[in-house]
């Protein structure tokens, strides 16, 4: 979605190869793809414009945006039929004739805004917070307006998070390569396209955000971070060959910089065999947990969270595989019992996890008691 592919025939280009427009810096493979374009493809026309409005990727930053305002507008309208925009106070916004949105935790009469307004409010406070100076926990925190409704505190989701993404991204998408902030702009736009599950833009943001990073020399805990990102996109799109080897790289580099007891490195663990899961190779989930458990009870305790997390699929790695042996078993229906028993204890009988790990408690406890029969191979 940030413009990677020649604009006439797709072909992958990255971030450099090909040949640009000389006036708008529209991308092509070669050529002849530029000749057609402009022959046939109406690029005669739309140079100018394109120029004019900063450029393509600026030109396609803001055609997305309106696109996504319109999009999310008509996804909400049932919704904001008869109220006003808390920011500017008009139903109707008056300059872009846009109508209102919201896509938050607010309920009742609060938190409809134009996503104007909502992009409005977080330009300029990001922007004081640069002119005056303010230090980066300021920034971040007014950054926060990009994804986090200010009246609820609670993430923007779906559409909205989407529209704002793209508000963002035309909004930064002029400033330096080099510049921090173009970076978690970049970051934005693939949280927001992944939010509306636009997951293949998504995931060709995260390529070239990954690729900027590389080239820049961006340190180390950064890039295993985006990997992060790009990992969790390829599992939603199904592709879990690739998710699993950008894992594999990011458990071993995190092993390698934060060390076994991290938290993060224990959390990309559970991701990593979760993923291997997906793809059914059991045993090297199974023999990639065995110190992972042991490690997260040691260190953040049984009733933590990831903990729970962690044994459990370790749990399911044992009893889901083919080859699982009675003690195999056994020993995954003594670990979901106990953890359901926490579990229970921490987070309550209704909390979405512990129903969850009931389900997976049940099938666990049906397959064991299937091999202990007297017709079962065991
Ligand atoms: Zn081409
Ligand atoms: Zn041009
Ligand atoms: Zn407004
Ligand atoms: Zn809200």
């Amino acid at each position: 979605m940030i413009l990677t592919q020649c604009a006439v025939c797709a072909t992958e280009l990255g971030l450099s190869l090909g040949k640009k427009c000389g006036r708008c810096s529209t991308r092509y493979c070669g050529p002849e793809c530029q000749v057609q374009h402009w022959k046939e493809g109406g690029h005669d026309n739309l140079c100018k414009k394109i120029k004019k409005a900063g450029g393509a990727e600026q030109y396609n930053a803001n055609t997305k945006y309106a696109e996504a305002v319109a999009v999310t507008a008509e996804a909400c309208a049932e919704d904001t039929k008869g109220q006003t925009c808390y920011i500017c106070t008009q139903a109707l916004h008056w300059k872009t004739k846009e109508s209102l949105v919201r896509g938050c935790s607010c309920r009742g009469t609060a938190g409809f805004a134009h996503v104007s307004c909502l992009e409005e409010q977080a330009k300029i406070l990001c922007a004081e917070a640069e002119e005056n100076n303010l230090g980066a926990k300021v920034f971040n925190e007014r950054w926060a307006r990009w994804h986090t409704c200010s009246l609820c505190e609670q993430w923007y989701h779906g559409v909205v998070r989407c529209a704002l993404g793209w508000a963002c991204w035309k909004t930064y998408v002029g400033r330096a390569e080099t510049d921090q902030v173009r970076g978690m702009a970049m970051t934005e736009l693939g949280n927001g396209l992944s939010a509306a599950g636009h997951h293949e833009d998504a995931l060709s943001v995260g390529d070239a955000e990954l690729a900027t990073a590389r080239r820049l020399g961006a340190p180390a805990e950064s890039i295993l971070v985006l990997q992060t990102n790009l990992a969790c996109t390829y599992g939603r799109l199904g592709r879990f060959e690739e998710a699993v080897s950008i894992r594999r790289n990011v458990y071993f580099g995190l092993l390698k910089i934060e060390g076994e007891e991290s938290r993060n490195t224990l959390l990309e663990a559970n991701n990593y065999a979760a993923d291997l899961r997906c793809l059914k190779r059991f045993k090297e989930a199974k023999s990639l947990m065995r110190k992972p458990v042991l490690v997260s009870r040691r260190v953040l305790g049984d009733n933590d969270r990831l903990t729970l997390k962690i044994r459990w699929t370790y749990a399911t790695a044992l009893y889901m595989d083919d080859g699982a042996t009675v003690d195999d078993l056994r020993e995954a229906v003594t670990t979901l019992e106990d953890t359901d028993r926490i579990a229970r204890r921490v987070m309550g009988g209704g909390h979405p996890l512990t129903l969850d790990l009931q389900d997976c408690l049940r099938n666990a406890q049906a397959t064991l008691r299937a091999r202990e029969t007297p017709s079962g191979s065991a």
